[in-house]
Formats: C-alpha cells, sequence, structure tokens
C-alpha cells in the first residue's frame, strides 16, 4: 500500500488515479487545508477503486504511527505542503513548520515503522535564478527568494542528510516545473484557495467570469518577446513520473533527484495567445511591472528523467490548455459549490482512522 500524503490536492489527487489505475492499494493523509474530499470521490468514479482516506496532519506524529500501525504501507509519496509564495513571505513560520517540519515528522515516523521509500514533491524553483538554460540536476540550487523556496530546499537537504546517515532509505526528490492541465475527464483538477498566484489558474478564472483581467508581470525580461518564459508541464504527465520514481526506487539506494518538466519554454504572451485559441475568444489582460522575485526564464533539462525512469512528457501545451479549460469551465466555482452543498469535506474527524 502506498501512503499519499496531501493527496486530495491538485498534484497528489491526479497521483493517486494514477496509482489505482496501475493496481495500487492508496491510503491518502489530508488535512483538506487546501483542497476538497471531493477530488476523491471523483477518483473513485473514474477507477472504479477507492483510496482509504484519512483527514489529519502530517505533522502529527502520533496520528502517523497509528496509520503505519494500521495500514501496510510500503512506501510514501509526500505531497503534503503549502506552496503559496506571498503568504510564505506573510507567514514564514507556518511554511517552514509544514513544509521542513512536516517532512521530518513523517521521516521519523517512517524510519520508526521500517518504512524507507519516499518520494518528495520538490520545485525547479530550488535552483533559483539559474544562468544556464536548459537546468539540469547538476546545477547548483540558488537562493530562493521566500520562505516558500526556502523551504523546499531545506526540506531537500534535510532528507539528503538522512539518507546519507542511513543507508536504508531510498528517496527521490522530484523538481516539478510549471504543473498545469487537468485529468482530460474534467472532473479533477486544481481549484486554489482566494486569488490565485500562478498564471494559469488567474486566466482560467478570468475566463469564466471570476476575474476581470489578467495582469501580465513585465515585458521587459531579457526573453524573445520580453515576458517570462517558464516550462508548462502537463499534470497527468507529472502524476505518471512518481510511479515511474516509486519503481527506481526499488532498485536504488540514497537520493536521487529528478527533473520533471518537458524541456521547452513558454512566454507569458504564448500562452494568453495559446489559451484564447482554447477559449475561442480574446482574454483581457494589461501589461504591468515585473512581479518581485520572479526569474526571466526557467526550463528544463528532463534528460536524467528520461534516461534513468524512462519518462517523459507526452502531452503539449494544446492538451495542457484545453484540460485545463475543461475542467474549469464545468467546475467555474472549483469544488466549492458540492461541497457546501454535501459537507462531504468535513466527515472524517482528525483522528479517525478510515474504514
Ligand atoms: P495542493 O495545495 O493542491 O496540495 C497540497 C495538499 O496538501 C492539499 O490537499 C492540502 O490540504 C494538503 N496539506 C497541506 N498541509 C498539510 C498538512 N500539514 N497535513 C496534511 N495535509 C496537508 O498543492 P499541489 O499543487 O498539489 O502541490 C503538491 C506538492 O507539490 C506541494 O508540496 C507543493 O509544494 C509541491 N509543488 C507544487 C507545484 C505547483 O506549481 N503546483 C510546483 C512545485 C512543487
Ligand atoms: N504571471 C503573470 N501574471 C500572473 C501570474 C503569473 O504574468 O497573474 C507570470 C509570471 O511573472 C511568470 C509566469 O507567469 O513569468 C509563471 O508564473 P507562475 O506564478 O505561474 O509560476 P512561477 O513564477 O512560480 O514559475
Amino acid at each position: 500500500m502506498i501512503l499519499v500524503t496531501g493527496g486530495a490536492g491538485y498534484i497528489g489527487s491526479h497521483a493517486v488515479l494514477e496509482l489505482l489505475l496501475a493496481g495500487n492499494e492508496v491510503l491518502v493523509l489530508d488535512n483538506l487545508c487546501n483542497s476538497s474530499k471531493i477530488a476523491l470521490d471523483r477518483v473513485e468514479a473514474l477507477t472504479g477503486r477507492k483510496a482509504q482516506f484519512v483527514k489529519g496532519d502530517v505533522r502529527n506524529r502520533s496520528l502517523l504511527n497509528a496509520l503505519f500501525a494500521s495500514y501496510p504501507v510500503t512506501a510514501v509519496l509526500h505531497f503534503a505542503g503549502l506552496k503559496a509564495v506571498g503568504e510564505s513571505v506573510r507567514e514564514p513560520l507556518r511554511y517552514y513548520e509544514t513544509n521542513v517540519s512536516g517532512s521530518i515528522a513523517l521521516c521519523q515516523a517512517m524510519a520508526e515503522a521500517g518504512i524507507f521509500k519516499l518520494v518528495f514533491s520538490s520545485s525547479a524553483t530550488v535552483y533559483g535564478d539559474s544562468p544556464k538554460m536548459p537546468i539540469t540536476e547538476n546545477c547548483p540550487t540558488g537562493l530562493p527568494t521566500n520562505p516558500y523556496g526556502q523551504s523546499k530546499l531545506m526540506a531537500e537537504n534535510v532528507l539528503k542528510g538522512l539518507a546519507e546517515s542511513d543507508p536504508r532509505w531510498s528517496i527521490a526528490l522530484l523538481r516539478y516545473f510549471n504543473p498545469i492541465g487537468a485529468h482530460e475527464s474534467g472532473l479533477i483538477g486544481e481549484d486554489p484557495n482566494g486569488t490565485p498566484n500562478n498564471l494559469l489558474p488567474y486566466m482560467l478564472q478570468v475566463a469564466v467570469g471570476r476575474r476581470k483581467q489578467l495582469s501580465i508581470y513585465g515585458a521587459d525580461y531579457p526573453t524573445p518577446d520580453g515576458t517570462g518564459v517558464r516550462d508548462y508541464i502537463h499534470v497527468v504527465d507529472l502524476a505518471k513520473g512518481h510511479l515511474k520514481a516509486l519503481e527506481r526506487l526499488n532498485l536504488v539506494h540514497g537520493v536521487s533527484t529528478w527533473n520533471l518538466g518537458t524541456g521547452r519554454g513558454y512566454s507569458v504572451r504564448q500562452m494568453v495567445t495559446a489559451f484564447e485559441e482554447v477559449i475561442g475568444r480574446r482574454l483581457p489582460h494589461v501589461f504591468k511591472a515585473r512581479r518581485p522575485g520572479d526569474i526571466a526564464q526557467c526550463w528544463s533539462d528532463p534528460t536524467k528523467a528520461r534516461e534513468e525512469l524512462g519518462w517523459q512528457a507526452e502531452k503539449d501545451l494544446l492538451t495542457m490548455l484545453t484540460d485545463a479549460w475543461r475542467w474549469q469551465s464545468r467546475n467555474p466555482q472549483g469544488y466549492a459549490v458540492e461541497q457546501t452543498a454535501t459537507g462531504k469535506a468535513e466527515a472524517n474527524p482528525e483522528t479517525a482512522l478510515a474504514s
């Protein structure tokens, strides 16, 4: 059985779906602070299989101990964490506590239970403002400009030290580039709380009328059209990368780092133009000054993942945008409406173990 922390969230729910389709038994631990249980109900509808669900906090050691005593967990995908950059500047301790202390608590409980396979959700943000493009795993990590990025780098370093101290550990650090898109069914997708920080969720909310217009932050970057360039990757491709990493951890020990990206960068202007083609109309937008802390460009060299994991991204930008739009246009308020109507998200008490 695979424990998926944060499995009700955006990337986690897509990973749970792929795990179930591949025949794995899955246990999800999520405190639902940024997600809805409905995502897992929909994963069940899509796969015809059910993940066990426990509502609880990854920092809760006694809960983790109880879970490992009750379920035959052999490996962990650790998605649980906080990810809003601006919020991390305002509430740094909450970010370090969840993303760093949460990872430590999880590893302590895993070691105590004799479980040593872990896949960690890291981010390309750990490279900082890399002078070299594309970015390989050998590029030095940089100086992340906010507590969120720092917390990911700190957690990576904690895990490296842990694996060096004890050869039983097999740990994958997966450095995601920019996950976007949704499952092709349109039933699960990204549902950010409050004002979206990221480009695609913001564009989607403008397109469904929840926001007036997109602000494009900076048209004076040293990029071909002056706007920021990123490596956008379909969330289903990303989810599949986790299954490949899990397979690989059966063969290797220590810490392994893999970039999960497409190897291709798109500018904000290119994203807006491509999205306008998908929705068949203009997307209202204005140009604004650069956003503090943003870098000009960032895209991956995904060779290592291809060679070592046998994984590569398969879905192109049109598919990413079409799938994202299917999700958002069919669920303009995300999971919110159904959640209020059924109260399902509140169904599991903190300490109850799932049946
Ligand atoms: P998300 O917010 O949708 O998912 C995170 C999940 O973790 C949520 O369901 C949330 O309720 C849960 N969670 C948060 N704190 C918890 C806690 N203390 N205990 C238990 N559950 C908790 O975010 P996501 O986009 O799916 O990201 C998943 C992981 O990938 C995160 O660690 C994030 O930092 C990392 N990541 C995301 C991106 C991105 O652009 N989405 C990029 C790089 C890395
Ligand atoms: N961006 C933008 N408007 C927004 C959000 C993002 O112009 O409302 C730009 C941002 O400056 C960057 C790109 O879109 O060049 C991707 O930003 P995002 O926050 O999605 O990812 P990250 O910067 O964390 O890679």
